[in-house]
């Protein structure tokens, strides 16, 4: 997740086309229950913005599967996640400013990313926005009815034959019934 900037370090407003195809193996985990599927693609500018600082504008496109919020059923998705994020060399003055900012009001308002020498590495900023980006839940329909709370069965299937009219009262545990008989 690499890219060489000598070409364009001497021109304020130069620039590479970023097109990289990322290998989920690249990154270690899979966050918060969710499974990359075939490469990770990132498309896009970095930008000499002077000053030895580095804009990165990309779209990075993410194909995932996950289990459904309702019924736990897989369910594969896609989704686009634009990139900002500014990328200075080490001890830069900007990073500090930027550091104490943070500090001072406890939120960051931009990423900053180091990099070394002419060498610029995107692997921590795609990981970052990997985290922000995923949905704290996906479902597989909007629709989807989930399980039977009491038998498990999955209702987008077939409907089960648990009364509905008081669910509470079937998924006491014997161990519940006890509690109220003590
Ligand atoms: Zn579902
Ligand atoms: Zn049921």
């Amino acid at each position: 997740m690499q890219v060489r900037t000598q070409s364009i370090s001497r021109a304020e407003g130069a620039f590479l086309d970023i097109d990289l195809e990322i290998s989920q193996e690249m990154l270690p985990i899979a966050f918060e229950g969710y499974v990359f599927k075939d490469h990770l693609t990132l498309k896009g500018k970095l930008v000499n913005e002077g000053n030895r600082l580095y804009r990165l504008s990309a779209t990075l496109h993410v194909n995932f599967e996950g289990a459904c919020a309702r019924c736990l059923e897989p369910v594969r998705t896609g989704l686009d996640i634009d990139i900002r994020e500014i990328f200075a060399p080490a001890g830069h003055e900007y990073l500090e400013r930027l550091s104490k900012q943070a500090e001072e009001t406890h939120v960051p308002d931009e990423s900053i990313y180091e990099y070394q020498g002419h060498i610029i590495d995107f692997e921590q900023a795609v990981r970052d926005n990997i985290v922000l980006a995923l949905p704290p839940r996906i479902v597989c329909r909007s629709q989807c009815k989930g399980l039977c709370p009491t038998c498990g069965q999955n209702l987008n299937h077939k409907q089960c034959d648990c009364s509905v009219d008081n669910p509470d009262e079937k998924v006491k545990s014997p161990f519940d019934r006890l509690k109220e008989l003590l």
